[in-house]
């Protein structure tokens, strides 16, 4: 397997892939270029970089000649792009890193590896993208598709649609080999506390209030980290240069259904709660603004024409999420630093 850098690789999908890819293709050099934001964390690596499997870089995406140093001398010829600016409700708070890093930073990477791939002739560049991007769908809309318009409400999914278009762009018009993935929501280890999952966890664990936002009705279509990096790695060996793929899991649940799901799980599967049952702590707060009502995706695509299957079933992925989080307190617990509370507060409200 050739080299392959990796943009992202500490956050939360591109952490999982990294050890996925490692684990995968043992003897392939991995890079790993990550900014190390808020979202970025370098112990989640600690013991693969321990281990030889992968050279770590601390940097921006924006930064044009780390780029191209990095092209060139580890001879890449994959690039998988992760890194981005990912959470809607920041993007609410502040779009300006938003539009730096999924517009400007993809752009930055496009134009490096267009010149790095004009010299060499071979490689492949991963987008790895979001189903926000095609907007909000009504109860009875069919999934989106590939062909679904754009739409996008947030500030976060215009920025990576913005990014989808230069990354199509760049196969048209120069005829680099470019591959996107539009997926549905994630959850699994290495999670942000600021995401839905992750969030109702730690606040159960520590007998806070669970923010259910509106009416808790919001439908999103869950996927399993791991079943995201098997399509990711799919996309990279099979997918055809200048397609599309969705990726999900078929599994639409009501966020307040979701919630409470936790709620039992943690119950059954967590000692000493503060609050019992953790469902008492469920609080309706103020809807986000522009929030989408439903996403689902329609997978057929990537079904069809790879051959790739999702594998763990959405009670087994919430019950290897729970147990995760119940044993790694030592990850998280640090990430719940006074920048977290002060953005939380912004966002939910002091307790
Ligand atoms: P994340 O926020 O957990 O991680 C993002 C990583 O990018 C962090 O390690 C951060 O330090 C790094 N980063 C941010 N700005 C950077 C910059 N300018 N230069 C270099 N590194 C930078 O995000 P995630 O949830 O792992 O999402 C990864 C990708 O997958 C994103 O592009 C996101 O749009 C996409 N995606 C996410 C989901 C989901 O459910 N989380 C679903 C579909 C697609």
């Amino acid at each position: 397997m050739p080299p392959i850098l990796i943009t992202g690789g500490a956050g939360f999908i591109g952490s999982n892939f990294v050890r996925y890819w490692c684990q995968k293709h043992p003897d392939a050099p991995v890079v790993v270029l990550d900014a190390l934001t808020y979202a970025g964390n370098r112990a989640t690596l600690a013991d693969l970089e321990q281990q030889g499997k992968l050279t770590f870089v601390q940097g921006n995406i924006c930064d044009r000649p780390l780029v191209d140093r990095l092209l060139r001398d580890h001879d890449i010829e994959i690039v998988a792009h992760f890194a981005a600016e990912s959470h809607v409700d920041r993007s609410i708070l502040g779009p300006e890193a938003f539009i730096q890093t999924n517009v400007v930073g993809t752009f930055t990477l496009l134009e490096a590896f267009r010149q790095h791939y004009s010299q060499h002739q071979r490689g492949r560049f991963l987008h790895v993208s979001t189903d926000e991007v095609y907007g909000s769908l009504g109860p009875e809309d069919p999934p989106f598709s590939e062909t679904t318009p754009y739409a996008p409400n947030s500030p976060y999914s215009a920025s990576k649609a913005g990014s989808d278009h230069l990354v199509r762009s760049y196969f048209h018009t120069y005829g680099l080999p470019t591959l996107i993935t539009n997926c549905s929501n994630n959850y699994g280890p290495y999670h942000f506390p600021e995401k839905l999952i992750p969030l109702m966890c730690i606040n159960i664990l520590l007998g806070k209030p669970l923010p259910v936002y509106g009416d808790g009705q919001n439908v999103r279509d869950w996927l399993y980290v791991e079943d995201h990096c098997s399509a990711l790695d799919t996309v990279i060996l099979k997918g055809l240069p200048g397609q599309t793929y969705n990726v999900g899991g078929n599994n639409e649940v009501k966020n307040l259904d979701l919630v409470q799901l936790l709620c039992n799980l943690m119950d059954e599967m967590a000692p000493n709660l503060p609050v019992r049952p953790s469902q008492e702590l469920i609080t309706f707060v103020r809807d986000r603004p522009g929030h989408d009502r439903r996403y689902a995706i329609n997978a057929g695509k990537i079904k069809t024409e790879l051959g790739w299957q999702p594998s763990v079933t959405v009670e087994e992925g919430l019950r290897r999420t729970v147990s995760w989080y119940l044993s790694h307190e030592d990850w998280w617990k640090p990430l719940l630093s006074e920048d977290y509370q002060n953005y939380y507060n912004q966002v939910y409200g002091a307790d």
